[in-house]
């Protein structure tokens, strides 16, 4: 499943990615005519704030809340969340996120964070790092409290 997300829905984008969840973005420039051409040639799920847009395209989620963490749990009342997939996607560019020991890349990182030996991720579209740290951790605790644990996967 791909999903499609209005310009509206930035920081709502970035946390779907984050989950694993493939979300392409709209840019604001673009206009509703192209929005949707691009998700029906791509079957893509448009998740929306424009609830004219969500009735002119067939296959669309409206998101009543304009609050990130409410959006969240609209959007994952309606497609539960598997966290095997959390931080396989770059929260930038949706690109996959690949684990990398190359040691060009470790030797760019921090020192602190070389020295914890975490994983480290490299974006293979956009080429962004990210490592396993207390960020990940916390990023991981805020999903939890945004849209609870493993209960999200039942139905
Ligand atoms: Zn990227």
């Amino acid at each position: 499943m791909r999903f499609f997300a209005d310009s509206m829905l930035g920081k709502m984008c970035r946390w779907l990615r984050l989950m694993g969840y493939d979300v392409g973005y709209a840019t604001s420039d673009m206009v509703d005519d192209s929005i949707i051409e691009i998700c029906s040639k791509e079957s893509l799920i448009l998740i929306t704030r424009d609830r004219e847009l969500s009735i002119r395209y067939r296959n669309s989620m409206y998101i009543r809340s304009d609050r990130y963490d409410e959006q969240l749990r609209e959007f994952v009342a309606r497609f539960p969340p598997d966290e095997s997939l959390y931080f396989t996607r770059c929260p930038l560019c949706n690109g996959l996120l690949r684990v990398t020991d190359d040691p060009a890349i470790m030797e760019s990182l921090p020192p602190g964070v070389r020295k914890m030996q975490n994983r480290v991720y490299i974006c293979t579209h956009c080429g962004k790092i990210y490592w396993e740290g207390t960020h990940y951790a916390s990023i991981k605790n805020e999903i939890r409290s945004i849209v609870g644990g493993t209960e999200g996967k039942e139905r």
